[in-house]
């Protein structure tokens, strides 16, 4: 088949495929209280139904796994590649200056609550499989879309999808990032905690969420002011410290820089800078000893996880990293918690194995959770396909990446994300105001039919 009809046509279908968004955009697919047949609620169901609908009105054939996820397809037979979208999108949220849940189209630009995350993919799709339908081109082997109605809110969609359906051997999402995620890291939420009775400290606050470098912290110390200060200018941060004084006490405040987990080295972390000075204080047992054991395990600014004994790299994936965040004083105990992302080279077991030696000579009891990394080899065809198919149509080079986070296929065998963000460009995912490009919505379906047409075979 000559590609250039494939876009010709694809380039045909731009006012249906804006058309076929701002239907989706327009049935809010936030999650709500569970019903009879929509177990993320009212919204998903009725966007999942619209969707189907629209796409047996472009001649597919449709299947609703109760209300979980839909099947996109035209072939009985088994599929060789499956796409896997997602209809669900976040809640509004505040600051939108366009309608979130009415397509606005303006300067190139469809504004929208899941125009880029993972509507407009999903279009771009549809309407990839649509135009090789029309051409008549024969797939030697099938092509289905699945599309989730749960992603956003743990993705127990595709759990249950799972029980009911069999995946392709060979996944791609659209729900991420160009080129190509090929390798996800593992991930470890470590929880941990120690009797901590009264002493000097009293109060201690630091982080909200464990995947998430704590942008504050605070701590209420009952020590003269003047070698709390003292402390601070030792423990040398780039973390804002406050201070305040009362009745005897002086309470400490710390202003950081809030980072993913992912990504720890673009924050500044507030709780261990607090930790740092706490160290340098007398606050008498057992808190001494606790807060100098987690000064020494998770120093300030060290991310790598060196000093917890957790230390990693490889090629594929890249180090290690991870983040003191999130600790509470309260009622005598200490409880704290760690995230960890670890390359293909670690296991949870392994990582657990030397994180917990670690927190036990600090004086903690540690639980520790994790899912292991998720890999498809770079030079697998199925990689060099999708990736074939992305230099083809935007002519630029083509290179698989690992990440930290983990996307909508982590642990499907055979999965990777491929598409659709750029970099350079930030379409407020989650954000007030998301957008997609329509461009980039026209250029998407073409990449992904040129993709099929390479994973699966046919003319
Ligand atoms: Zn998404």
């Amino acid at each position: 088949m000559d590609m250039t009809k494939i876009h010709e046509k694809i380039e045909s279908l731009r006012p249906e495929m804006i058309k076929t968004l701002g239907e989706l955009i327009a049935c809010p697919s936030y999650r709500q209280e569970a019903a009879e047949g929509a177990p993320f609620g009212k919204g998903a169901r009725k966007c999942l139904d619209r969707a189907l609908e629209i796409c047996r009105g472009l001649g597919f054939k449709t299947e609703n796994v109760d209300g979980y996820a839909g099947r996109i397809f035209t072939d009985d037979r088994e599929s060789s590649l499956g796409i896997l979208a997602h209809l669900d999108t976040v809640p509004a949220g505040d600051g939108w200056t366009k309608e979130p849940y009415k397509a606005t189209v303006e300067d190139g630009l469809i504004y929208g609550r899941g125009a880029m995350d993972d509507k407009g993919p999903a279009v771009s799709v549809i309407y990839a499989m649509y135009a090789l339908k029309e051409l008549g081109v024969k797939l030697e082997s099938p092509v289905e879309l699945i599309v989730g109605t749960g992603e956003e809110c743990g993705s127990s969609d595709m759990a249950h999808y799972m029980t009911k359906k069999k995946l392709p051997p060979q996944l791609f999402t659209p729900d991420a990032c160009y080129p190509l995620i090929n390798i996800e890291k593992g991930h470890i939420n470590a929880g941990f905690s120690a009797k901590c009775p009264s002493s000097a400290l009293s109060e201690l606050h630091g982080g909200k969420t464990v995947n998430a470098v704590p942008a504050s912290a605070s701590a209420v110390v009952r020590l003269p002011l003047e070698k709390v200060k003292k402390a601070a200018e030792k423990a040398c941060c780039t973390v804002k410290f406050g201070f305040s004084e009362e009745n005897g006490t002086v309470k400490i405040s710390a202003e950081g820089v809030s980072a993913h987990a992912s990504t720890p080295e673009t924050g500044d972390n507030a709780l261990t800078a607090l930790i740092k000075l706490l160290s340098l204080l007398e606050l008498g047992s057992p808190a001494d000893g606790l807060i100098r054991g987690l000064a020494e395990a998770f120093p300030y600014r060290e991310t790598d996880g060196l000093h917890a004994g957790v230390k990693a790299s490889d090629d594929e994936s890249g180090a290690l990293t991870l983040v003191l965040s999130i600790l509470d004083l309260e009622n005598g105990e200490m409880n704290g918690a760690i995230d960890i992302r670890f390359p293909v080279c670690e296991s949870v077991e392994t990582v657990r194995e030397k994180l917990s030696k670690t927190l036990k000579g600090a004086g903690f009891e540690a639980q520790i959770r994790g899912s292991e990394p998720h890999c498809v080899p770079a030079d697998s065809p199925f990689v060099k396909k999708l990736l074939a198919a992305y230099e083809a149509v935007t002519g630029k080079k083509g290179e698989p990446i690992a990440i930290g986070g983990g996307t909508y296929v982590h642990g499907m065998p055979g999965g990777v994300a491929f598409g659709c963000e750029v970099e350079g460009e930030d379409n407020r995912i989650h954000g007030a105001d998301e957008f997609i490009r329509v461009d980039a919505l026209v250029e998407n379906a073409k990449i992904f039919a040129e993709a099929i047409l390479g994973v699966c075979g046919g003319e």
